[in-house]
Parts: C-alpha cells; structure tokens; sequence
C-alpha cells in the first residue's frame, strides 16, 4: 500500500508521519518510512544540490528536472521494492510537491510539470494522499521551530501562499484521492484523525 504525506512547509508532513510509523510498527504491520526528495543515496545527492542555499540561482525547469530525477531514483530504490514485499509505504512528499511549488508556485505550469513526472513515476501512484491543511501562519511558525535552514526558508510568505493554492487546485482535481486532515490541532489529536484514515485504507 503506497501512502504519501503532503502539505506546505512546517505543516507537520515529518513528525506525524514518523508518529504513524511507530503506531504501525507497534501494532506489527510491515511498515517502511521514507521522504522526498531524497531517501536514496543518490537522491539525498540530488536533495542537496536542490536545497544548497548557496543555489540562488537555480533556473525553475531545472529545478522541476532535478526534482522529478530524485522522485525516479527514490522509487527505484526504497519505494518499488518495499511495495514488491507487501509492506505499506509512507512517503514524505511525492508528485504533488512537483505540482504545487514546481508547476503552481513557481509558475511552470501544472500539466507541464505532470508530463515530466509521468516520465519518472511511469505509473506508480499513491493510493491515498493525506494533505496536512494549517494556514500560512501556522506553517510559517512551525517553520520557524525546526533548526535546518534550506534554500526554500529564504522564500517570501507569497510563495507559500501560492504553494497552498497549487495544493488547493489539487484537492479539487484529486478529491477520491486526496484525504484533507485539519492539522491545525495539537499534534496528538492530528496524528490520531490521520490515523483513522489510514487504519480505514489499510483495511479496504
Ligand atoms: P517541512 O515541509 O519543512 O519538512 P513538515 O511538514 O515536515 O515541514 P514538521 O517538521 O513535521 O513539518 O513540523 C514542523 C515543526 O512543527 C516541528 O517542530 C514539529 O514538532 C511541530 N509540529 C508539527 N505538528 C504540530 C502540531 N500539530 N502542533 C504543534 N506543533 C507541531
Ligand atoms: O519536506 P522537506 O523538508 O524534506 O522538503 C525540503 C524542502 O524542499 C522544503 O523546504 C520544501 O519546501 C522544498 N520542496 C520544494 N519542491 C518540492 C518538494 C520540496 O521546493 N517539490
Ligand atoms: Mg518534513
């Protein structure tokens, strides 16, 4: 079972998702935990170059390329082969990040953006997409509490803002695949909400 985590910096993607693996791991499922971009050897290479903050001048294709390059190589390496073994994946991020900051935020375009994620993905898709929803607010301050600075922290409010709206159109376009969790609460009770929506996809 292929499950992916989504939503705006700071929303809270990491922790509930490391939460939900030990639940599951606690409860004996077969679990495998991994992130985007990165989760790989050589995708944690591309995930530096794409985060240096030394980068500034990184051309938008570019970075939608090196993007979709890392989503390849990570797929080919954990996600393929923990879904051949039956166990239940919990990606951090996947094709919709591409969607929302490449093709919405940054402008590229959407469709645009899609066509060359169809390239790398070649047909592997999440079952169920679980978007952690917080204002613009609440992500900048969750932000602001975790210590690592990217590249992506020298960006404006405005592009978060955008980010949230590139996401807001895919709910629209996604909505049998996109499961909204409100994770404005304290952390217990949204991990608690998603994993009752996870427990329910597991158990289909
Ligand atoms: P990024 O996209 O930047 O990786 P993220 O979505 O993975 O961010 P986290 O790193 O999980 O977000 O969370 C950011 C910070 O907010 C962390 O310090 C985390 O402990 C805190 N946090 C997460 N969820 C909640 C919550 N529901 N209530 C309060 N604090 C939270
Ligand atoms: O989720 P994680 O913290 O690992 O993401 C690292 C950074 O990469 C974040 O700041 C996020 O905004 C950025 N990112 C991006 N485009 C993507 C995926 C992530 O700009 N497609
Ligand atoms: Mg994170």
């Amino acid at each position: 079972v292929f499950l992916t985590f989504e939503g705006n910096d700071g929303s809270g993607k990491t922790t509930v998702c490391n939460a939900i693996y030990e639940e599951l791991k606690k409860q004996g499922y077969d679990v495998v935990y991994t992130r985007e971009p990165g989760g790989s050897k050589i995708a944690e290479s591309i995930r530096n170059i794409l985060l240096d903050v030394e980068n500034t001048s990184m051309d938008p294709r570019t970075e939608a390329l090196l993007y979709a390059a890392s989503r390849r190589q990570h797929l080919k390496d954990r996600v393929l082969p923990a879904l051949k073994n039956k166990s239940i994946v919990l990606c951090d991020r996947f094709v919709d990040s591409s969607l929302a900051y490449q093709g919405y935020a940054r402008g590229l375009g959407m469709k645009e953006v899609y066509d060359i994620n169809q390239f790398a993905i070649d047909g592997c898709m999440p079952v169920k997409t679980f978007f952690l929803s917080v204002s613009i607010e609440t992500g900048q301050k969750r932000m602001d509490l975790r210590g690592d600075k990217n590249r992506l922290d020298l960006e404006q409010s405005d592009f978060h803002k955008k980010v949230r709206e590139g996401y807001a159109k895919l709910i629209e376009m996604y909505p049998e695949r996109i499961c909204v969790i409100d994770a404005e609460p304290e952390l217990k009770v949204v991990v608690k909400n998603t994993l009752n929506e996870v427990m329910k996809v597991i158990h289909e």
